[in-house]
This record gives structure tokens, sequence and C-alpha cells, in this order.
């Protein structure tokens, strides 16, 4: 049977809406939950850890425009990850908020029934943009932020870019009502793991939850060495020294994020342990890059062309017959697998599959 059928109340006007979900796990019983759509591959930051400037210069070839989902599109594959079992959509890329428009996005997903809607961006152009995401109907954001040293923070952006400017960015959301923010660091060796502990303590106290990341071999550009991982155990170590944590249970099964309080009430930290401690046993995420291709792994290297079966007409339940026999496919389990051989094997980019 490829449905179940069941009731939703409605949030606006309190009626009950019969909605059709598919029963559907992968070859490891893992169900699709959460769904990653890059909405563009462009960027106005250079991370080095991301998309470095010797790779994406100014003769890299980004996606043509016609090559991208239109907002239609992006709202028709969300629909069908909805049906399939989704209850959590992300947009990201590259840097969502270059996509011009993008609040009209926002507000086609937020009308999708059960969809708690969120969003990741460096923060460059949230000040401008924070209300009007709010209005729109975004539930939460996640903000990337490396460190609030700003020479440290210019370099690892490597535009250039002041860290006053994101911390500008910030306090626009937090006025427009986005509280909690998850404040996103990735944490790299030698270069603002001396940052650690100024980063949980700016954000004590504040609502916001800073997630430690570990540097990950995603693609084959950025230089991934084992050496230059800081371990999640190394980090909350290096807190815990200044201000004691203790774990704090998981919300959801698949929240990738291990969580810790401070002892003392003022407020909670996250790691994300992808290298050392991998959780792809509990993994329920989907990606869409910006032109339509579903990735079942940030570490694939190739995706299924979505974009096509939209664009010669499929009706919902041809998208949904194909997109369950990818998913009960799936076998994904690359960070359980890691190793120096598979650094180097082929795999897309973060930017262009969404990070
Ligand atoms: N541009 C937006 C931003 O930076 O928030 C959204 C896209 S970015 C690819 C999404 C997240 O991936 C960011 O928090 C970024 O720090 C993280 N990221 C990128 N490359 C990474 C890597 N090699 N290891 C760990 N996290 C990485
Ligand atoms: Fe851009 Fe985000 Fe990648 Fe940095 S991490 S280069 S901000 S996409
Ligand atoms: Fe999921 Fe792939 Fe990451 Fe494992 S490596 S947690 S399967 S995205």
């Amino acid at each position: 049977m490829l449905y179940q059928i069941y009731a939703v109340q409605c949030s606006c006007c309190l009626a009950y809406h019969v909605q059709r979900q598919m029963e559907l796990v992968d070859t490891l019983a893992r169900p699709t939950r959460d769904l990653r759509i890059s909405v563009t591959d462009r960027c106005n930051f250079r991370c080095s850890y991301c998309m470095p400037k010797s790779v994406f210069g100014r003769d890299y070839a980004f996606l043509p425009r016609a090559e991208l989902l239109t907002f239609e599109e992006v709202e028709r594959a969300a629909r069908a990850f909805r049906r399939a079992g989704v209850t959590k959509i992300r947009l990201t890329g590259g840097e969502p908020l270059l996509r011009r428009g993008i609040e009209d996005l926002v507000s086609m997903l937020a009308r999708i029934d059960g969809i708690d809607l969120t969003l990741t961006t460096n923060a460059a152009l949230l000040a401008d943009k924070a209300h009007a995401l709010r209005r729109a109907g975004l539930d939460r954001l996640n903000v990337s932020l490396d460190s609030l040293d700003d020479e440290t923070f210019r370099t690892m952006n490597d535009v250039d870019f002041p860290v006053t400017k994101v911390l500008e960015g910030l306090e626009a959301a937090t006025a427009v009502g986005f509280i909690p923010i998850k404040v996103n660091m990735v944490v790299k060796r030698g270069v603002n793991d001396a940052d650690v502990v100024s980063m949980a303590e700016y954000f004590r106290n504040t609502g916001h939850v800073v997630r430690f990341i570990e540097f990950m071999d995603v693609g084959t550009t950025n230089g991934w060495r084992l050496d230059d991982v800081v371990p999640a155990r190394e980090i909350v170590d290096r807190i815990t020294g200044a201000h004691p944590l203790e774990p704090v249970d998981a919300a959801y099964r698949g929240e990738v994020a291990q969580r810790w309080r401070y002892a003392d009430g003022a407020g909670e930290i996250g790691v994300i342990s992808s290298v050392t401690q991998p959780f792809c046993g509990d993994c329920t995420r989907a990606r869409i890059s910006a032109d339509g291709k579903v990735f079942t792994c940030l570490f694939a290297a190739r995706g299924h062309d979505m974009r096509a079966l939209l664009r010669d007409g499929a009706g919902d339940e041809e998208v949904d017959r194909w997109l369950a026999s990818i998913w009960r496919a799936r076998d994904d389990r690359y960070s359980e697998i890691r190793s120096t051989a598979t650094a180097s094997t082929p795999k897309v980019e973060m930017s262009y599959i969404g990070g």
C-alpha cells in the first residue's frame, strides 16, 4: 500500500483535513523526516572549508537561472516529501538569502500543513530580511558564525566580511521573534578553536543555542584532514572547564546535535560530531539541490533528477512512487565507514547540495 490516510487539524480554521502519507522506510529502517532544500549554489562568502576561492573563483560556472527549480517546483517537491513523511524543511544553499524573493518561497512552504520551516544563513543580509522572513511564516533560523574575533572571522569567510554585521543580523532576527536561534560554528583546529569558549560565553543567557560542528570532509575541494578536526568531546571538555555542562536527552529521533545544558541554568549548547561519533543509524535526512536533484546522503556522488520528472508533467502519484522507490533503496552510511581513503572519493560540494 502506498499511502496511509489520516486527519490533521488546521491551525487557522480548526477544521480537520484528510491527508495521505506514505509509510516509507529505507533499507536500514530509517523513515524520511527532514528535507533540506538548496535554493541557490551561489554565496557571498568564500569560507575555506566550503567554497575555497581557489576553486570557486571569478570564472566558476554556477548554475544558470533556467536550471534552478522555480518556486512552484520547489513547493511541489516539498509537498511530495511531506506525503512521504517529512515534517521539517530547511532552506539552505549556497546562501539562501541571495535567492531573489526568498520570502515568497517561505510563504508558499509555510502553508503546507505539519511542516516546521527553518532556514540556515550566513546572516550577511539578515538585518534587511529578518522581518519579511518572519512575516512570511518562517518558524526558525540557524545562523552560521565561526568566530567573534573580527580578524579570524574575516579570514574564515575570506571576503573580509565584518563580524559586527552578522551580530546586527542576529539582533534584528531576535527583535522580530526568532528565538532561540541556533548559531552554527564550524571548528577547525589552529584556525578558530581558540574561540570556542568565548563563543559559548557570548551566547550564555541569551536564549540562543551555539552548536559546535566538527569540520567535515564534504565535497572534494576543502583540503580536509583528520588532524584539523576538533573532536566534539574536546569541545565539551573545554567549555565545561569554564562553565560546567550536563547532558540533555535528544528531543527527537534523528536530532543531529548532542545537547548539553549549563549546570547554572544559563542555557544550552549543542555539538555535531559527524566525524568522531557518526549518527547515520538515525539519519532521516534527504536533500534537494538547487537544480532539483534528490540526494539521500550529504556525501553522495550523484543525485536523482526530480526536476526532469516535474518538468515532464508527472502527476503527484507518479512523483510519490518515484520518491518511494528512491527512499526504499537507500543504504547510505558514509560517516560510519569514513576513512582516509573515502575522504578523496567523488562527492558533491556542500554549497550545491545544501548544508
Ligand atoms: N550559507 C549558509 C550558511 O553558511 O549558513 C547556508 C549553507 S552552509 C553550506 C550550511 C552550513 O554548513 C553552515 O553552517 C556551514 O558552516 C556548514 N558547513 C559548510 N562546510 C562545512 C564543513 N566542511 N564541515 C562542517 N560544516 C560545514
Ligand atoms: Fe557560503 Fe555558507 Fe558555504 Fe560559507 S558555509 S561559503 S556562507 S555556503
Ligand atoms: Fe546521513 Fe549520510 Fe550524514 Fe550518515 S553520512 S548521517 S547517512 S547524511
